[in-house]
């Protein structure tokens, strides 16, 4: 399956913010942002000029993209099907891409960022109402049990990133019992659980109503 191989810091420089890419090397001083947040490349320490219009949404685009981990291709396909459904283009596109299971696995703890977790899904660790689902971009719904599978519990990986993102407040709409290893879907995630980071989903969907 293809990835966004792209060299994680560079990108949260590019975007002039911490994207948390790279797990929990994101929250100390070793941070690229903590000490050189200008853009990459050999002139990116010169660039002053403000972006405005066009360039703006593809910003938002792009900062939102890089978070979750996706692909421009992958990204595009979410954002139509958020547009075909009911609601606000925006809010649903949110609310997609946080009900992926990478993105659920990487809330609840269990691998410390969202490329660890998606490994974990992808090696099949992880169930969802008792059935192993080992598809990263699997939407979670209502009432969902997600679990480490029973032959992982013991996983030195996930162990140690359920250990290391003890700090890491889980978000309202999921309940997790760090413990056992298990989680459930409580309501619909909303706009406002995204506390990370800001985003501007309207110039999202501006950009791709062009
Ligand atoms: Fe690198 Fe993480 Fe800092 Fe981004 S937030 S620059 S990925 S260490």
């Amino acid at each position: 399956m293809a990835r966004n191989l792209a060299p994680s810091c560079r990108q949260c420089r590019r975007e002039a913010m911490k994207l948390f890419l790279k797990g929990e090397r994101c929250h100390t001083e070793k941070c690229a942002i903590e000490k050189r947040n200008f853009v990459p490349g050999q002139h990116g320490k010169d660039r002053k000029a403000k972006i405005q219009g066009y360039g703006l949404q593809l910003r938002e685009k792009q900062k939102a993209r890089r978070y979750y981990g996706l692909l421009e291709r992958q990204f595009r396909n979410l954002f139509e099907k958020a547009a075909q459904m009911k609601g606000v283009t925006g809010e649903n596109l949110i609310n997609m891409l946080e009900r992926r299971l990478d993105n659920v696995i990487y809330r609840l703890g269990f691998g410390t960022s969202r490329s660890q977790a998606r490994q974990v899904v992808r090696h099949g660790h992880i169930t969802v109402n008792g059935r192993k689902v080992n598809i990263p971009s699997f939407q979670v719904k209502l009432n969902d049990v997600i679990e480490v599978a029973e032959k992982s519990r013991q996983n030195p990986a996930i162990l140690a990133a359920r250990d290391a993102t003890a700090h890491q407040p889980t978000p309202a709409w999921l309940e997790v019992d760090r413990d056992n290893l298990r989680a459930k879907v409580l309501t619909q995630p909303k706009r406002s659980d995204l506390v990370q980071i800001q985003l501007n989903e309207q110039l999202i969907v501006e950009l791709y109503s062009k």
